[in-house]
């Protein structure tokens, strides 16, 4: 982390999981369980059907909550799809794009990325896109070759004014859900390479103020260590966001 340039991000993905009444419990919990947040911010990344709940019971607590996934056009004939505009207009502030599991079963692609990037922007929203190489591809040592392009395609036509309000997450697929973590090193190179990349496109100014996250198998146990590297800023949390106590303690360690 580097919280002089940057807002460091916590945020929990939860995935297909809890129902309305199950999202106020456990945002309760949390609530008994999260210090006075002081360097972080924090975002749960809720079902859709959910975001109401979620934003009634996170007033007066200072989480923001996003959505896993939405279109990137603006209304239409797409049966069973959200738009950033309804997104927005419920108070969600973020939205997840990219996630390795919509590029591996929903067919998202780095240009249908692009896209929800730029519309998500448009409607205020700010993106949280996630990068990363599969196993395969660590082992063929082209991780940063993947990290790149996925980058530059992401970003393709986002202008520097409006680059500051991404997020990027880097979240090697190997390592989401497997319990399998990238190091530290593994985590702060990557994450380094993403902030090269994003220097090349806008300049170091630029650079230097986007977050940068790592994603993949984070816990209570290897958060402290994954954040301490300076390009590491924040995490996106799968598994250990579902349980109170593991995602409090990961934002405790964060707001150090
Ligand atoms: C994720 O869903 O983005 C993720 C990183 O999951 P997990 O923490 O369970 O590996």
């Amino acid at each position: 982390m580097n919280q002089r340039y940057r807002k460091t991000i916590i945020a929990g993905n939860w995935k297909m999981n809890k129902t309305p009444s199950e999202t106020r419990a456990l945002i309760d919990e949390l609530k008994t369980l999260i210090n006075r947040v002081k360097w972080c911010d924090i975002v749960l990344c809720v079902p859709f059907v959910n975001i109401p709940a979620a934003i009634k019971a996170t007033k007066g607590f200072r989480v923001a909550i996003a959505a896993q996934n939405m279109h990137y056009e603006k209304s239409g004939a797409y049966t069973g799809e959200i738009s950033a505009a309804m997104l927005a207009e419920l108070g969600v502030k973020y939205v997840i794009i990219g996630h390795s599991e919509r590029r591996q079963y929903f067919g998202e692609t780095d240009t249908t990325v692009n896209l929800k990037v730029r519309a998500a922007l448009e409607a205020g929203l700010r993106p949280i896109v996630c990068v990363g190489e599969s196993l395969t591809q660590r082992e063929q040592g082209v991780t940063l070759e993947q990290i790149r392009m996925q980058v530059k395609i992401a970003l393709g036509g986002v202008e520097g004014t409006s680059v500051k309000r991404v997020v990027i997450a880097y979240e090697p697929i190997w390592a989401i859900g497997t319990g399998k973590t990238a190091t530290a090193d593994q985590a702060e190179e990557v994450c380094g390479w993403i902030r090269d990349c994003i220097r090349e496109i806008y300049g170091a100014r630029v650079a230097r103020a986007v977050t940068i996250q790592y994603g993949g198998s984070m816990n209570a146990g290897n958060a402290h260590e994954l954040l301490s590297k300076l390009d590491v800023d924040g995490g996106l949390i799968g598994g250990a966001s579902l349980k109170a106590a593991e995602f409090a303690a990961i934002v405790n360690a964060a707001n150090q």
